[in-house]
């Protein structure tokens, strides 16, 4: 194909996709306007190309998700055999297929516990939606209808189907259509103190104990959390917080739900994210890694006594949907896993972690504005502050992570820029586990360029 004949085809598909196809999570004016910011057409390990032919750095597995990379034709291998095959079939009314039950079985082999079944969904969304209507029927069959209230922490994302939209707490996600589900509350994150019951504690209003004790015990089903906050802006809690919030539970009698979708399978150098302070939740919700992306899965990991109280039920668990079990995401799944174990992925997340935060020592060094940065495994971000001695922020106006995030675009980085609340200018980024050292410099040497363009851009 000539090269005027490529542009042309570029150009026509701007325009269709302006015209035709509503995305999102993006600004619909400025898209209706301008189009689409890339056209990806290939990838290959760390690296998508665009249909200019350009090679771009996927800093963040696209949306967290692309765990073994790009152009992994394994997957697509199995997943041609799998569809050849059957592609899909029904897992209603007791219909079953063989990739399903052996992916529940090896999911129950790697999940931490006694998390001994599974529920598939096609996403995270439905996942932590189900992990509520699960949370709920539970309650019901123990005979506690009442209990039905949840709690999540504020900067949590949990997706955008209505009750995960409720409990995601940034702002433009939590309100969006005003949409809503009653009975979610959003509790202070990261209080260990006050979780483990110490009411002196400055903070103990409106940290997760003050909520269950004002709303009840009695009300509530269940505490939802990410094991490592993603999407708000990658916060790592402090030791002895996700086992203070187990403790919780244990004494109140509440579920613990994790949502997983984010640091399942490898992405924080464990193959979940719960396993950094061996914490086993009642629920845990799984997605995006569990396939790299290569098919669209999700589910809930279901502990034993929840289990066993369903199965106790005569009658029909009225939940599912069309995808749940299907037969070539189950195949893609089973065989991203075996990929995962057979080539030491999560190990490699781990020893890369160690290449990032000497990466992210230097960009410290030489930029005073790199303030914070964290790293668990491949799940990482810095933080940008104009005063790094005072923690002043940077004035809204700057837009600094948008403008350090353009100028990695422009040098072929795609990281996420992140802004939560007043003042935070989060960077984050988690490329895909098999990245290597060489590729890590590569990435931080481009950071490195573009906050010094950044820099220029200020005085
Ligand atoms: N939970 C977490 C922690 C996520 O990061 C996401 C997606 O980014 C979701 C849930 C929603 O998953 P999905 O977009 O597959 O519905």
């Amino acid at each position: 194909e000539s090269l005027s004949m490529n542009q042309s085809r570029i150009q026509e598909l701007a325009e269709l996709d302006k015209k035709y196809f509503l995305h999102p999570t993006t600004a619909p004016k400025t898209h209706a306007e301008e189009g689409p910011k890339i056209m990806f057409s290939e990838g290959k390990g760390i690296f998508v190309n665009d249909m200019n032919g350009d090679s771009y750095i996927d800093g963040v597995s696209m949306l967290w998700n692309v765990n073994l990379g790009h152009g992994q034709l394994e997957l697509a291998e199995t997943a041609k055999e799998q569809m050849s095959k059957l592609a899909y079939s029904s897992s209603f009314i007791g219909y079953s297929n063989e990739p399903a039950v052996r992916l529940a079985e090896k999911l129950v082999s790697l999940a931490p516990g006694d998390l001994n079944s599974v529920f598939y969904t096609s996403g995270g969304s439905e996942a932590n939606d189900t992990a509520f209507k699960l949370a709920r029927f539970y309650w019901e069959l123990k005979g506690k209808p009442q209990k039905r209230k949840f709690i999540a922490l504020e900067d949590a994302y949990h997706g955008v189907t209505i009750a995960a939209q409720t409990a995601t707490s940034i702002p433009n996600f939590h309100t969006f259509s005003n949409s809503g589900i009653s009975d979610v509350f959003h509790a202070k994150p990261h209080l260990t103190n006050c979780e483990l019951g110490d009411k002196s504690d400055p903070n103990y209003e409106g940290c997760i104990r003050d909520i269950i004790e004002k709303e009840g015990a009695d009300t509530i089903a269940g505490i939802i959390m990410e094991p490592i906050q993603g999407s708000g802006g990658v916060h790592i809690p402090p030791d002895g917080y996700l086992q203070a919030v187990r403790e919780l539970c244990d004494e109140l009698g509440i579920l613990f739900i994790a949502d997983e979708v984010i640091t399942g399978f490898g992405r924080t150098g464990l193959m979940f994210g719960v396993e950094n302070w061996d914490v086993v939740p009642d629920l845990l919700c799984f997605a995006k890694g569990v396939t790299s992306g290569y098919a669209q899965l999700g589910g809930v990991l279901i502990r034993q006594h929840i289990r066993d109280t369903i199965v106790q039920y005569e009658g029909v668990l009225s939940h599912g949907f069309t995808y749940s079990g299907h037969a070539t995401a189950c195949a893609v799944a089973l065989k991203n896993i075996e990929i995962i174990e057979r080539d030491n992925i999560v190990v490699n997340a781990k020893m890369m972690e160690q290449e990032l935060k000497k990466g992210f020592e230097y960009l410290k060094s030489k930029h005073p504005m790199v303030t914070k940065t964290r790293a668990i495994g491949l799940l990482s971000a810095i933080e940008l502050y104009e005063n790094s001695d005072t923690n002043k922020p940077f004035d809204i106006s700057v837009k600094a992570t948008a403008q350090v995030g353009e100028e990695c675009f422009k040098r072929k980085l795609m990281i996420r820029p992140i802004r939560v609340g007043e003042g935070k200018n989060i960077i984050a980024i988690a490329p895909p586990l098999v990245i290597n050292k060489q590729e890590i410099e590569q990435m931080i040497s481009i950071i490195d360029e573009s906050i010094t363009a950044f820099e220029k851009i200020l005085t």
